[in-house]
């Protein structure tokens, strides 16, 4: 059956999945939510049964309805294929009396590889089936880690190239490595002259560019974003939460029907927001337990009910949740407004005007039936980190620790209790060792890698590792003006 989605904000034009995932944002600024999500269920025995891959697709295949059965079992196999680590894809570890699902076994080492090497062959299969068949060049400013994702996820996907700048000087030495090191005949990279603000207004101008954009098309091609918004980054996110289900089956943890609790760290509401697609799927949820870092605009939101992003930006050890607004949050008061387009709007029409907004109690009220919150800040999270280790065995990264913590400080209701790794230690290896209670001072990089794997005995993935002899393919740095020429230069190569 055809999936239709529409705006959170109007439900007038009704566009196909696959539209919904080229267009990636709606025309009215709103997000593309589908009424359908839920009127379906998922056989819990049978994907209790099944492994990754044949959950991904019936995942896929309920929440991405105009895909045929074919176009599904292909994206799965290429986004799930021997560029991860593991054949589980996201295995389930035990943590303590807890358990630890590892989504950071993809090429990059975070949690953004599980949907990013997904959605460019949804795009790929849409744009050839759906598309006009128009060259969709990805356009992107990263601070760090999105940008390597979508340079990995993009890399030699037929009918995309994906562009990335980032803040010359501003990202980590390993950071930088991975993304100018980066393979691919459709890749370009460029650093810039300025901070990650100034590369991410450069991007917003050249996508606001209207010129610009009818001289790409008369070559057949168009700009796009990869975003944590766009519905194809979402929906590959809900196999894991049965997956996990799955696992826990299958370990005997849990017997089919019983409910588990899921705590998510949490930045921009993509990852927690899939566990809640999973739950109205018919998976037995108890409580999604929202953690958040001292930028915990979210804590406030789900214990009172009024989001208020006027309020001072924290840059913590767990740079990924440092977010003030957190765009998926929209989907899912749509969901919990009975769908109500109109109320959605008014309320990110305050959001963007008076900087705050409140939900109705009945919203309020069915937002805590479903959501639990905590936050945790640096202090909190280094020593969790330490406890994980020194206690457990386990080396958790920063931004799974604000996690752990929020796990830690609340009683188990004697639920299962599933906590969210998002990124591998290694990623952030600096903040991790010192949370160990080294001193990093003038370390580098790869000298801070070398340091945890000799105090731990653990091993750094190797396309971490690895990046220290890795040949430098992407040299260019340009200033802001330029940037829009290098992107004009990128689709001319890319797609000659
Ligand atoms: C992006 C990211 C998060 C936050 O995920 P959201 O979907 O934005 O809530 C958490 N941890 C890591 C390591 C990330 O890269």
């Amino acid at each position: 059956m055809e999936t239709l989605y529409h705006s959170t904000r109007s439900a007038d034009d009704g566009v196909l999945s696959k539209e919904a995932i080229l267009a990636g944002i709606a025309p009215d600024g709103g997000l593309y939510v589908s009424d359908q999500v839920g009127t379906a269920k998922l056989d819990l025995p049978t994907v209790c049964s099944q492994n990754y891959h044949s959950t991904a697709r019936t995942v896929l295949g309920t929440l991405l309805g105009d895909y045929t059965d074919d176009e599904i079992a292909q994206c799965v196999e290429g986004a799930y294929g021997d560029q991860w680590d593991t054949q589980a894809i996201t295995p389930l570890t035990p943590l303590g009396s807890d358990w630890l699902l590892e989504l950071y076994h993809g090429p990059t080492s975070a949690f953004k590889d599980v949907a990013l090497q997904m959605l460019p062959r949804l795009m790929s299969v849409a744009r050839s089936t759906a598309g006009r068949g128009l060259d969709i060049m990805i356009l992107t400013a990263t601070s760090g880690d999105t940008g390597k994702a979508a340079l990995e996820g993009f890399a030699d996907v037929s009918g995309t190239g994906v562009t990335v700048f980032y803040p010359d000087g501003k990202v980590s030495d390993v950071q930088r490595l991975q993304m100018v090191t980066q393979h691919g005949n459709n890749v370009a990279v460029c650093g810039i002259h300025g901070n990650f603000d100034d590369a991410q207004t450069e991007v917003k101008n050249i996508f606001a560019d209207e010129q610009f954009a009818s001289r790409l098309l008369k070559a057949d091609c168009v700009l796009s974003s990869a975003n944590s918004i766009n519905v194809g980054r979402l929906v590959p996110q809900v196999t894991y939460y049965f997956d996990a289900y799955s696992q826990l089956a299958k370990k005997g943890a849990v017997t089919p029907g019983e409910k588990i609790d899921f705590c998510v760290p949490t930045g921009n509401f993509g990852d927690v927001l899939a566990g809640y697609y999973a739950k109205l799927l018919g998976l037995p949820v108890g409580k999604l337990i929202v953690a958040s870092n001292a930028n915990n605009v979210l804590t406030d939101f789900i214990t009172t009910g009024t989001y208020d992003r006027r309020r001072p930006f924290h840059k913590t050890i767990s740079p990924s949740m440092d977010i003030l607004v957190s765009s998926n949050l929209e989907r899912l008061v749509y969901y919990l407004s009975g769908n109500d387009c109109e109320l959605i709007a008014s309320y990110m029409s305050d959001l963007s005007e008076k900087g705050h907004y409140s939900v109705s109690p009945a919203i309020l009220e069915k937002l805590q039936e479903s959501f639990a919150c905590g936050c945790a800040d640096d202090d909190d999270t280094r020593a969790t980190i330490r406890a994980t280790w020194e206690d457990l065995g386990i080396l958790i990264d920063t931004h799974t620790a604000v996690g752990k913590a929020v796990l830690d400080a609340r009683p188990s209701e004697g639920r299962q209790r599933v906590c969210l790794s998002t990124a591998s230690p290694y990623k952030f290896s600096a903040d991790v060792l010192a949370a160990l209670g080294k001193d990093v001072t003038g370390l580098d990089g790869f000298s801070c890698m070398d340091a945890l794997e000799q105090l731990t005995g653990t091993v750094a993935p190797a396309q971490l590792s690895n990046l220290r002899t890795a040949d430098e393919r992407h040299v260019d740095v340009c200033d802001k003006p330029q940037m829009i020429d290098f992107v004009e230069a990128a689709c001319k190569r890319v797609f000659a």
